[in-house]
């Protein structure tokens, strides 16, 4: 802690999240011109982007009439909210100090100073805790299907979902692209989810429901093979699976206030009602962390717009407001990219000495041919976590100039590689010198760790 950097400015604002509440805080606060600083969360309490990173289709947001990827979405509101003058920090609060003015932030890097927060912070997704829970853990048994679905082990298989909301009845959709049977298992005798997602779980052969039913237990050798179950009436039943996959709701992210604001008896920060006046005066909270009831990612964004709101009249009121002078009145207009319009590279537009390329082709002539080491992200379509990663990796190889080649392999398209590599999950990235493989990562980790590895290896 104590090697920290103490930035010496005071912030108007600081938000703390990037789901739909904290950027859309952002924008709102980037247009009254307090130049807001948003800290994106990194390891802690599930991905940069919130839980729209793990999700396939929204189809509720307003404005998509076609629906649109969560982690798409959630790349247009970054997009945003950096277009009208947003600062960002890729990291984790730890604590907060509520009890002085300016509020002082510690990430894991620094301390910031600033008039006003907004806690934007959502919730984590839940753990089961059942035995062998752990060392089944990526080895099977997963808390999100969208990001790991698309896993060799999972092809044709039967693959089981435990819950009974929306997540849980997506996820078994979604799964029956790729399992050959996939159990829901809903501790009560109904689904809590929308109605129309209850609908397509009817309307799919491939999904059974087993009623009244809890897992107890996972067991297998090196992978996931059976899980252990048991009814309201103490039966007990095993159920052949090669994955397991938890959507049974979350809990909110507070524990970096350390209690300094009140919360309900659920976790929740309390706010006044329908406000996002929190127990403190000039801290500020919205979306998940505040909501134990709506949690749509409509509503978290309206609730960051209040926030945001709300913070600019405070700041207004207490005379804390310093408001920048923009050099033009209209920001440069965004270059926000929706994932994956990029091509394979195939015989005629692979390029010997291209930083980033997708494709087994590049992968092969790569792996073989070039004497720098390479590095390899399998990711999958859909996944959220393989969104906030491959910016990180592509910013890594430009800084070290060409010394160090990237490439992407979905691995949906390209099965037979990620077999051959082992992937059991998604994002996983995995670096080779002259055809061995000198490090693998599984999910989402700081640009540092790459960039260590790489250097050790140029
Ligand atoms: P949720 O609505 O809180 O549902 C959690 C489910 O897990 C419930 O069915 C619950 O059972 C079950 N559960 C909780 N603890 C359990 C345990 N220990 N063992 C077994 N089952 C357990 O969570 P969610 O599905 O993640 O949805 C969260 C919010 O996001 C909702 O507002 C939802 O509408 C929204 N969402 C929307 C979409 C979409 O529109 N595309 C997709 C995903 C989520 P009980 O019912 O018995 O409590």
């Amino acid at each position: 802690m104590d090697n920290l950097v103490e930035n010496l400015g005071t912030e108007n604002v600081v938000i703390i999240g990037s789901g739909p509440a904290g950027y859309t805080a952002a924008i709102y606060a980037a247009r009254a011109n307090l130049q807001p600083l948003l800290i994106t969360g990194f390891t802690s309490g599930g991905i940069p982007g919130g839980q729209l990173m793990t999700t396939t289709f929204v189809e509720n947001y307003p404005g998509f009439p076609d629906g649109v990827l969560g982690p798409d979405l959630m790349d247009l509101m970054k997009s945003q909210a950096v277009r009208w003058g947003t600062k960002l920090i890729e990291s984790d609060v730890t604590s907060i100090k509520c009890i002085d003015k300016p509020f002082e932030i510690t990430t894991l890097e620094e301390k910031i100073k600033s008039n006003s927060v907004i806690i934007a912070t959502g919730a984590s997704a839940n753990r089961l805790g059942i035995i062998n829970e752990e060392l089944f853990w990526s080895k099977g048994i997963s808390a999100c299907a969208i990001c790991d679905g698309a896993t060799p082990q999972f092809r044709e298989a039967d693959l089981a979902v435990i819950g009974g909301g929306d997540s849980a009845c997506e996820e078994a959709v979604y799964l029956t692209k790729y399992g050959s049977k996939v159990h829901l298992i809903v501790r009560s005798n109904k689904l809590r989810a929308s109605a129309a997602m209850i609908d397509r779980v009817n309307a799919n052969p491939k999904i059974q429901i087993h009623w009244n039913t809890s897992v107890t237990e996972a067991i297998g050798s090196e992978w996931l093979e059976n899980i252990n179950t048991i009814d309201l009436n103490s039966n007990q039943k095993v159920i052949k699976v090669k994955g397991l996959f938890y959507a049974i709701g979350h809990t909110p992210n507070t524990g970096f206030l350390n209690n300094q604001l009140e919360i309900d008896s659920r976790g929740y920060i309390k706010c006044v009602s329908g406000r996002p006046e929190t127990s403190i005066e000039g801290i500020f909270a919205a979306g998940d962390v505040a909501d134990s009831e709506w949690r749509q990612g409509v509503t978290a964004a309206g609730s960051g717009c209040m926030a945001a709101l709300a913070a600019e009249r405070w700041l207004s009121e207490k005379n804390l407001a310093k408001v920048i002078k923009r050099e033009q009145p209209e920001p440069k207009k965004s270059e926000s990219s929706t994932s994956n319009l990029d091509e394979d590279a195939n015989e005629e537009t692979f390029d010997f000495n291209s930083e980033w390329q997708k494709g087994s082709y590049a992968l092969r002539k790569l792996y073989h041919e070039s004497a720098k080491p390479i590095l390899v992200i399998f990711s999958s379509p859909s996944c959220g976590p393989c969104h906030v990663l491959k910016p990180q990796l592509k910013r890594v190889i430009s800084e070290l100039n060409g010394q160090v080649q990237g490439i992407e392999i979905d691995i949906d398209k390209d099965q037979e590689i990620a077999k051959q590599a082992g992937i059991n999950g998604t994002p996983t990235v995995q670096l080779f010198k002259n055809k061995i493989l000198k490090r693998q990562w599984k999910g989402v980790k700081q640009r540092s760790e790459f960039k260590e590895a790489i250097k050790s290896l140029i």
